[in-house]
């Protein structure tokens, strides 16, 4: 009797929590590159988005803009995760000068179409580090392909070496943005793992925070409240025990599940 109780009440409880998760709405975590690899990402992305309340799922590299769609149309929104230097001469024109770090070509083009996808189709978007950046050049922005070596007058560290949950540098976050809606900030201090940063901003996106060094650290699509990038790393806040941030992943949680309907 005891013994079946138990069962019951597991099966109970177990069907409440499946119920739970199942109408969670999907993340899709665009995928890191290595030789002959793809969806790798830091663990950090998918704690983060698991604990804003929504189910993580990495999205393959994969050069196939029709298999792309379909994966956007069993997912709710997207999260563009850092990485390699984006190769400047395909995608913005520019030589590369000699302090850029390494590309990926494989991964620049599946970026670059996933996020015109997604945003074409009027799906929430987070961009981080490179994703932020990928977000600007992909609808017709530019870079500092290396902040030390091209942009006068910055001696801010963008490059530290504290743990990735503590924040190093400050930024002035701009009032009625998305992230000063989403963190109850004007100001505070981010950690920075970056030497490219948005030079030129894409028509049709305005900045929303800017570095003592005027580095931009984070854009927003213009009459949007869902597509949204930051320089700095939210998620090694969020999955490293510090609340400042969770509220950009829970944010974008809250427009997936509008962008499917539900409450
Ligand atoms: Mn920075």
């Amino acid at each position: 009797m005891r013994k079946l109780s138990v069962f019951v009440l597991t099966f109970i409880l177990s069907t409440i929590l499946f119920a739970q998760n199942s109408n969670k709405p999907i993340i899709g975590i665009s995928s890191s590159w290595g030789e002959g690899t793809s969806t790798s990402v830091s663990l950090t992305y998918i704690e983060s988005v698991k604990l804003a309340g929504g189910i993580p799922l990495v999205i393959p590299i994969i050069q196939d803009n029709e298999m792309l769609k379909a994966i956007l149309d069993r997912i709710d929104a997207v999260i563009m995760t850092g990485g390699e230097d984006i190769d400047p001469l395909k995608w913005y024109g520019e030589e590369p000068v000699n302090a850029m770090g390494g590309i990926a070509p494989e991964r620049d083009s599946y970026d670059i179409a996933l996020i015109r996808l997604a945003v074409e189709r009027n799906m929430p978007v987070l961009g981080i580090c490179r994703g932020h950046q990928i977000m600007n050049v992909a609808f017709g922005g530019t870079l500092y392909q290396d902040i030390p070596s091209q942009k006068a007058g910055s001696n801010l560290k963008h490059n530290q070496r504290a743990p990735g949950n503590y924040g190093t540098h400050s930024i002035k976050i701009i009032k009625g943005s998305q992230l000063n809606l989403q963190t109850g900030l004007d100001s505070v201090a981010v950690n920075s793992f970056h030497h490219q940063a948005v030079k030129d901003i894409a028509p049709g996106f305005i900045v929303t925070a800017v570095a003592s060094d005027g580095i931009i650290e984070a854009i927003e699509k213009v009459g949007s409240t869902r597509v949204f990038g930051v320089q700095f790393h939210p998620e090694e806040f969020t999955a490293g025990g510090i609340d400042t941030f969770l509220g950009v992943f829970k944010h974008l949680v809250s427009e997936a599940n509008a962008y499917r309907g539900i409450k």
